[in-house]
């Protein structure tokens, strides 16, 4: 059994049937996320993606169709608790997830709240601020931080929850490059390390390169799913107004010129082929 299953889901916001213009924000999307894996979710603006996380972790419940994570349903009240704990969000603006005046009360927020031991507490706030490269900040205002460090402390405040799943919901979406790339590096450390797994929402191609399995998403429906080669698929992207790759669209122009370049997704894998 895969680790998060959909299965024909369907979500709408206004379930008014006489509403109109009523269409669903997800409308029968079935995927699976394995243990370990690294999912992108890509798609436009409005295409359902933030609907989708909060799916994941039960913040929302699915009208039609099933959602399985661990083998427990998010419909199962219950269960509600280990759900959260098992699936962490990260939003995109890190301002909105701040709750305390001081970083580490902040990142202990939340494994307060799950009830556990002060030592534990203790423990569990200095390994995520220690994993997120901040541990230094750790008495410090988080109020005074550049975005992608109070970036950081938001997913430093997930991690605390030692979650099975981080979805980064567009978080990188409001920082610079650099920081950009240290968060992405801080997550992958996180997989690799802690056999987490990743979701992560983005409308930056070259983080969706990372992925082991690409989730396109075209006004609440699985336009395309499936290895990086989804990536490679240039037109399909264009249609709905994605945009490949840069050395998939630069190959894409050289082969409408007559240049018979192979398949190639990223800078490298070009320039390579080009030398040659
Ligand atoms: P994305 O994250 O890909 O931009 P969303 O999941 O936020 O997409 O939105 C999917 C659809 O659901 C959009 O049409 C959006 O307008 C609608 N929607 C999102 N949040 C709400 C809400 N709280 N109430 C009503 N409609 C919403
Ligand atoms: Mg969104």
């Amino acid at each position: 059994m895969s680790f998060i299953e959909f299965s024909n889901v369907v979500f709408y916001y206004n379930n008014d049937e006489e509403a109109q213009n009523n269409r669903p924000a997800i409308d029968g999307v079935s995927f699976c996320v394995e243990k370990g894996e690294v999912v992108a979710v890509i798609g436009h603006n409005g295409s359902g993606k933030s609907t989708l996380a909060k799916l994941c972790n039960g913040l929302l419940e699915p009208d039609e169709g099933e959602i399985l994570v661990d083998g427990i349903s998010t419909k199962d009240k219950k269960r509600i608790f280990d759900i959260r704990s098992k699936v962490g969000i990260v939003f995109q603006n890190p301002d909105n997830q701040m709750v305390a005046t001081i970083i580490e009360d902040d990142v202990a927020f939340g494994p307060e709240n799950l009830g556990l031991k002060s030592e534990e507490i203790r423990q569990r706030v200095d390994w995520a601020l220690k994993s997120v490269g901040m541990s230094e900040h750790a008495k410090g205002t988080p109020f005074k931080l550049s975005g992608g460090q109070k970036q950081r402390i938001a997913i430093a405040g997930v991690l605390a929850l030692k979650p099975q799943v981080m979805i980064l919901d567009e978080s990188t979406a409001m920082l610079d490059p650099l920081s950009r790339k240290e968060i992405m590096d801080v997550a992958m450390k996180l997989v690799r390390e802690e056999n987490m797994t990743l979701i992560n929402i983005t409308h930056f191609v070259d983080e969706a390169m990372e992925a082991d399995k690409i989730i396109v998403l075209n006004d609440g429906k699985i336009f395309m799913q499936g290895g990086k080669e989804v990536l490679t698929k240039y037109a399909e992207l264009a249609s709905i107004g994605l945009e490949a790759p840069l050395a998939v669209r630069v190959k894409n122009k050289l082969n409408e010129q007559g240049y018979d370049l192979p398949t190639v997704l990223t800078d490298e894998e070009l320039v390579d082929c080009l030398c040659r």
